[in-house]
């Protein structure tokens, strides 16, 4: 549910896939080698990576398909933009009580400073400021540890007073002290899960006593449709003890940036798509308004029932993670437009689902008389702010409230340009290290991005869709139990690659060549033999169903080909490298693991399912994984990525908006400065 996010290694998880429910696995993308990022950069020469500092790795990310929309459209989102940021300002509040006077100061010292701007002081200085931008605050954004200074309080003091700018003696504490509101989210009770989080959502007076109590009162368990209790408010106890709720609203709690927002909400309604769109904005607006959560239930109701258009968002106190006690939302905003290129793929395979089942390389005993395409939604997103930014989420699926979800629904969507920058960015260096000759890495380069795409849509819409139960079987889970979701992503993704080196697709214009195909097969099989090993700790073995499937896949295809030479390993100057040698004998022997995996399915065969799993997709060849994950170090990848917007910059003739011309800034910091400028609220 709610929010799906992308870990690079060492995590286990590459929940990015777990998203995409497979998709087409990490492709080693290559970076373009322009000099410089110019305004006129076209697709192909895209600068994804803009640098990297400390843990992390600033990416930028383009709004493929802005050229369709209507000048009207343009409009809206824009103002959704402009809404999304000008509450910015919240996050940094409600992370930390300090945080928005020491980004003011941190911000006055980087435009003011009249001394020395060079040397291992004022480069760890702004180091620690752009982590502190990224972060939204002087916590990790995700160990939720105090970010290290790595410079001295005397230092900081000689630069403040060279800026003309003063910081309080509890936020500099705060900065340098590490035991002083050490982490931002504690989840060990022992420390108090109130008391030891440094998070805004609570007056530091509090306990997780006084919370539950305050909270057993007002909330009925009896409510088959609870409003979301707290979402919007800090609790604050007074001196005599009474705990009131400062409500997050125009009027109250941050209500100078919520003011604004609802400003550019206004706007956005009077130039919605449709009606639908208009009323759900509506409601959001009178939500901010009063603050009263029965409208928030009510527009999360409209919002979710307004499914016309080519244009969502995401506005508001929404995900409780950063509360410990869960009750309270943290400010965020995703503007999204349709990927118009996914929807066509998705309705050139929805229209000939039947084809690839009646064409598939399974029984026919299990093929379906009449398939339907599973659909799912990919949206570009054109800006992000406050929790999502610049860190994001790759995914979002909401409402929250369990009782909406169940009686009307819920959005569930994949943001594909921030997918892409991920797979664009995480690549470079990595091309060079894992793929052999120039023959492959040019062919990795110029078909990979949308063989990796179509791998996706073949494995949710046709591979997901494929195949059916004999008579009386239990379901998979039943079954198959704990080897179900691997053999399931493993048959979607069996689907995918078998279709992937058949003409009809090229035929049905969904790829120029079958040398797309021929760059699917060869990254799957690099990513399941290998590349895929740098995401788990050494001596650890596969957990995650979306890596084990990948391996079962890639290596009993490895070892059925042997005979002939149809995958080689190649060790050359102590590298290992697996290549592809027979794209059509390898397309054969997917089509037979497709047909075995679908008849275990089809007849519940746990045995067999096991034993695949278990001899092919669990175990790690130790050796190759040390030198895996010797190369990927050696490459000096960051593990955290995040984004640099675009600027949407109106066309004005008058008072009117004519037009949205889109701009890609390159400088992270340049972006968080004219930030602090133009959306400073609080
Ligand atoms: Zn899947």
């Amino acid at each position: 549910m709610k929010k799906i996010n992308l870990l690079f290694y060492p995590m286990v998880v590459s929940a990015m896939l777990m998203q995409s429910c497979g998709g087409g696995g990490e492709k080693p993308a290559e970076q373009a080698t322009t000099e410089e990022a110019t305004e006129v950069e076209s697709e192909e020469n895209f600068e994804y990576m803009a640098e990297q500092f400390a843990d992390l790795k600033i990416i930028r990310y383009r709004i493929p398909g802005w050229d369709k929309l209507t000048p009207q459209q343009k409009e809206y989102v824009y103002y959704l933009y402009e809404a999304g940021l000008s509450g910015r300002d919240i996050i940094w509040y409600q992370n930390y009580r300090h945080n928005l006077e020491i980004r003011k100061a941190l911000e006055a010292i980087i435009s003011d400073y009249q001394g020395e701007r060079s040397g291992s002081d004022w480069e760890a200085f702004m180091t620690y400021a752009k982590r502190v931008f990224f972060s939204n605050g002087i916590h990790h954004h995700y160990s939720m540890s105090k970010l290290k200074p790595g410079f001295s309080q005397d230092y900081f003091a000689s630069l403040l007073a060279e800026s003309g700018a003063v910081l309080n003696g509890a936020a500099q504490e705060a900065i340098f002290d590490p035991e002083f509101d050490a982490k931002k989210v504690n989840l060990d009770p022992d420390k108090g899960l109130v008391k030891g989080s440094a998070v805004n959502f609570y007056s530091p007076n509090m306990t997780e006593a006084d919370v539950d109590a305050y909270y057993a009162k007002k909330i009925d368990k009896s409510d088959e449709t609870p409003i979301s209790y707290g979402l919007n408010s800090k609790l604050v106890k007074k001196e005599d003890g009474t705990i009131v709720e400062e409500v997050y609203k125009v009027g109250g709690l941050y209500g100078p940036a919520i003011e604004k927002v609802v400003y550019w909400l206004e706007k956005a309604q009077g130039v919605a798509e449709n009606q639908k769109q208009a009323d759900a904005l509506g409601l959001l607006v009178e939500y901010f308004k009063t603050g009263d959560l029965k409208i928030w239930d009510d527009y999360n109701i409209a919002w979710v029932e307004a499914t016309e258009g080519d244009i969502d968002y995401i506005q508001g106190f929404v995900e409780v993670y950063n509360d410990p006690k869960g009750y309270t939302g943290s400010y965020e905003s995703i503007v999204e437009i349709k990927d118009f290129d996914a929807s066509e793929r998705m309705k050139v395979l929805m229209d000939n689902v039947q084809w690839f089942e009646d064409n598939s390389s399974i029984m026919d005993e299990h093929k379906k008389e009449n398939v339907v395409g599973v659909t799912y939604k990919v949206v570009n997103v054109a800006g992000e702010a406050g929790d999502a930014s610049p860190s994001t989420p790759i995914g979002v699926n909401l409402p929250n409230a369990n009782w909406i979800r169940a009686n009307h629904g819920s959005k569930s969507v994949s943001l594909g340009n921030i997918v892409n920058a991920y797979e664009n960015a995480s690549g470079e260096g990595f091309s060079e290290e894992f793929i052999r000759t120039e023959e492959l890495r040019n062919r990795s380069k110029e078909h990979g991005t949308l063989a990796s795409k179509l791998h996706t849509a073949l494995h949710e819409v046709v591979g997901h869709a494929s195949g059916k139960l004999n008579p009386g079987v239990g379901t998979p889970k039943e079954t198959l139990k704990s080897y179900a979701s691997t053999l399931e992503e493993g048959r979607a993704d069996l689907v995918a690659l078998y279709f992937l080196l058949d003409p009809k697709l090229v035929e049905l214009g969904l790829m120029p060549s079958l040398e797309v195909g021929k760059s699917e097969y060869d990254s799957y099989i690099r990513n399941g033999m290998m590349l895929q090993l740098r995401r788990i700790e050494p001596g650890e073995n596969i957990e995650e169903a979306h890596m084990r499937n990948r391996q079962l896949v890639a290596s009993w295809a490895y070892e059925k080909g042997i005979a002939d030479n149809v995958i080689e390993k190649k060790v050359v100057d102590g590298k290992t490298y697996f290549e592809v040698n027979d794209y059509e004998k390898l397309r054969t022997i997917f089509g037979e693991l497709l047909r075995e995996i679908q008849r275990i399915k089809s007849e519940g065969d746990y045995e067999a399912g096991r034993a695949l799993v278990e001899n092919y997709g669990v175990k790690v060849d130790q050796e190759l994984h040390a030198e895996v994950l010797e190369r990927a170090e050696k490459l000096n990848s960051a593990p955290y990525g995040g984004f640099i917007n675009p600027r949407l910059v109106p066309v004005m003739e008058g008072t009117k908006i004519t037009d949205v011309k889109v701009e890609y800034p390159d400088d992270f910091l340049e972006q968080m400065m004219e930030y602090g400028e133009k959306y400073s609220f609080l």
